[in-house]
């Protein structure tokens, strides 16, 4: 059962707060407990029936063509621009979205996700000096991404060509070539695939380091006054894609645990097994701003407050640092003349 999102005391709104972790009502401070919220969303095994949970309450998706993200609120709850791009022309449907297994609570408040932002931002320096101003007076809204979570084990067998270069007596380089092979095990623990196609998974595993022990049951109550990003990747179809980058990791570590200068020819056949996953939802503030008509992003760890993210380049910054450098060596040159 969902509690109502409407204060008993005072019929106000009830949202999830993030110092108290329970649902608050934002008229008269009154905190409401949320059920269970403190049982650990598991992991079940991967089959190629897998399935993801459908919802059996309402949610309203909110389509933006500006950007092409999809968000999703508790029915009750309006959605006026875009959290990405700040867009207001949102298309309105009511959502048969998946639900997540789990969910990471936002830990750190606006407040604090914005001092985050602003010193990475101050840390830019090629960054354009209006930036700053720029950047505060937009939105920072706490959104919700979709990833799929994945605990599994690879027996690789290889082969391959291993390259070893050496200076002789006489000056000259000798290269040696000796074919290898051999067997290994890896092990992937929480390994995070995006399961939004405007997120990239490279970004994600970047700014992610969440703590898995704090992933609980997902309830629509932790979604009150929050959003969250629509997912559009099948689970299998991450799966396929999980694959190939982790066998692209497994391939590097052969390649520099190898004793040789560089590795040729590998072929590498990689077994999965005992593979795990669930479904969640983690907690990333969203801050877009609008620089020369072009929409930078960027987002904060929701219980870090590492940022990732693009800064635009300053122009002028760079063609006096240009300038600079050219005026600096003409002036060795006549001095050293
Ligand atoms: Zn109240
Ligand atoms: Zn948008």
């Amino acid at each position: 059962m969902t509690i109502d999102n409407k204060c008993k005391n005072c019929g106000g709104e009830l949202i999830y707060d993030v110092s108290s972790g329970e649902l608050k009502c934002m008229q008269c401070d009154s905190i409401v407990d949320i059920p269970e919220q403190n049982a650990n969303a598991t992991k079940v095994d991967y089959t190629e029936t897998s399935t993801l949970k459908t919802s059996t309450e309402e949610y309203t998706q909110y389509s933006c063509s500006t950007c092409g993200r999809k968000h999703i609120t508790p029915v009750h709850q309006e959605l006026v621009n875009c959290p990405s791009c700040g867009d207001c022309n949102l298309e309105k449907n009511v959502s048969v979205s998946y639900i997540p297994d789990g969910i990471i609570p936002f830990k750190l408040d606006k407040e604090k996700a914005m001092q985050s932002f602003s010193q990475w931002l101050r840390k830019r320096f090629w960054a354009p000096s209006n930036l700053k101003k720029l950047a505060k007076t937009e939105s920072l809204k706490g959104t919700y991404f979709p990833i799929y979570n994945y605990d599994f084990n690879c027996f690789s067998k290889y082969s391959g060509v291993g390259v070893k270069s050496r200076r002789g007596l006489d000056g000259k380089t000798y290269t040696t070539r000796h074919k290898f092979k051999g067997d290994r095990n890896d092990n992937f623990i929480n390994y995070v695939d995006s399961a939004n196609t405007t997120i990239p998974s490279g970004l994600l595993r970047e700014m992610s380091n969440f703590d898995y022990t704090q992933c609980y049951i997902y309830r629509t109550e932790f979604l009150y006054g929050w959003i969250g990003l629509d997912n559009n990747i099948d689970i299998h179809n991450s799966f396929v894609k999980v694959k190939q980058s982790s066998k692209q990791e497994i391939e590097k570590r052969i390649k520099q645990e190898s004793k040789y200068d560089s590795v040729e020819n590998l072929i590498c056949d990689t077994e999965y097994t005992n593979i795990k996953y669930n479904y969640l939802y983690v907690p990333v503030w969203v801050n877009y701003y609008n620089y020369k008509g072009k929409t930078f992003n960027c987002f904060i760890n929701g219980i870090t407050g590492k940022v990732s993210g693009d800064a635009p380049k300053s122009f002028w910054k760079r063609f006096f640092a240009i300038l600079g450098i050219i005026a600096v060596g003409v002036l060795l040159y006549f001095l050293t003349k």
